[in-house]
């Protein structure tokens, strides 16, 4: 039997905490804040994460909570379309809290849950220790000696009543305004609701502060967006400065992995930084399950170090050219 410690249950430790088979792997499972989420905006989940989530048999229920994407439009300022894209098949939005609900499900009852911060991972007894402990991970910090730095742009996002199409008619996938060195971007939540996400240079303030900021900002932006706006409230409005994880050569260091954020966080412009965590715990599970332990780390390592980096890189260039654009 192969006891793994889990640090953190967000979307990457709740995925391998359940994809890991309770007759041949002990897994202790420590977070912070269990159940705890400020607000259910949206997460895009794409094919590659719909095939991770179909590795621990919960894709369909990612389907029957999610609503699928259609296609994604990028705009400038006055409207004019730059890019359109159908999406790929298979593409999925789904709230945050109703996707880690799912996961929660999945997780055997074997799993032993730890409440609580883990404070030195080095007093963990695990043959192996994952660091699923997100972007701030101290996993990271204090066994690979990296840590995350800041991006100089910050998101603000929130959610408002009402499906996409009463914000922006014969609209029913993403759209994304960019100019003016800031983007706005909206997206269907549930069929209910709509999600909405703004980048800009980075500078302090509150929700409040965020929402009057942003409407004076898109005033001149198409009408879809000064909709979302006015009906947007700040106790539905989110503000986060974007944290870039290191460039890291190896995601294992002993007995010591990453997954997720802890590995590659990264800006959120291309929304695949809960797909990338998925597919990551997808990938252990799976190495860990057919190989012993030490070559399954080195083919997880293998299969995900590059992978994730690069992904982290593109998501850094497209949020650089959203906010150079003029
Ligand atoms: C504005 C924005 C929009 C985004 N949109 C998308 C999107 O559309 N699609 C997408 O795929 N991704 C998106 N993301 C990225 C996504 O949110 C993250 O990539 C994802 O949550 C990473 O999952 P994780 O499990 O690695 O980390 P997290 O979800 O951060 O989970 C880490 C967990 O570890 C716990 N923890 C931390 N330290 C400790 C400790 N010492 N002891 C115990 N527990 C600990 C925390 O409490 C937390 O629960 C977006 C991110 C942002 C900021």
């Amino acid at each position: 039997m192969i006891s793994v410690d889990i640090v953190g249950g967000g979307v990457s430790g709740l995925a391998l905490a359940g994809a890991l088979d309770p007759s041949r792997f002990r897994v202790r499972l420590h977070e912070t804040n269990p159940g705890f989420i400020k607000l259910g905006t949206v997460l895009g989940m794409w094919p590659a994460a719909m095939r991770a989530l179909r590795t621990l048999g919960v894709d369909d229920q990612v389907r029957a909570v999610g609503v699928p994407v259609e296609s994604a439009h990028l705009c400038d300022s006055s409207g004019r379309r730059l890019t359109f894209h159908s999406a790929p098949g298979n593409s999925w939005l789904i709230p945050r809290p109703d996707l880690l609900a799912i996961l929660e499900k999945a997780i055997p009852g074997e799993v032993e849950w730890v409440h609580g911060q883990v404070s030195d991972p080095a007093q963990l007894t695990g043959d192996l220790v994952v660091g699923c402990d997100g972007v701030r991970s101290l996993v990271r910090d204090t066994i690979f000696g990296r840590t995350a730095h800041q991006t100089g742009v910050m998101a603000f996002r929130g959610i408002v009543d009402g499906p996409v199409e009463q914000y922006a008619p014969g609209q029913h996938g993403l759209v994304e305004y960019w100019g003016g060195g800031a983007l706005f971007g909206m997206s269907p939540n549930t069929r209910d609701v709509t999600n909405w996400y703004t980048a800009t240079r980075e500078f302090e303030v509150t929700p409040q502060q965020a929402l009057d900021w942003s409407r004076e900002k898109f005033v001149e932006f198409p009408a879809p967006v000064r909709a979302v706006l006015a009906a947007a409230d700040p106790r539905r409005t989110l503000v986060n400065r974007v944290l870039e994880a290191p460039m890291l050569t190896s995601l294992v260091r002993g007995r010591y992995v990453l997954a997720g954020d802890s590995a590659h966080a990264m800006a959120p412009n291309l929304g695949r930084g809960a797909c990338e965590a998925l597919v990551d715990s997808a990938v252990l599970a799976k190495e860990l399950s057919t190989q012993p332990l030490e070559r399954a780390l080195r083919r997880y390592n293998e299969r995900r170090v590059v992978a994730g980096q690069a992904v982290k890189l593109a998501s850094a260039a497209v949020c650089r050219t959203a906010l150079a654009w003029p």
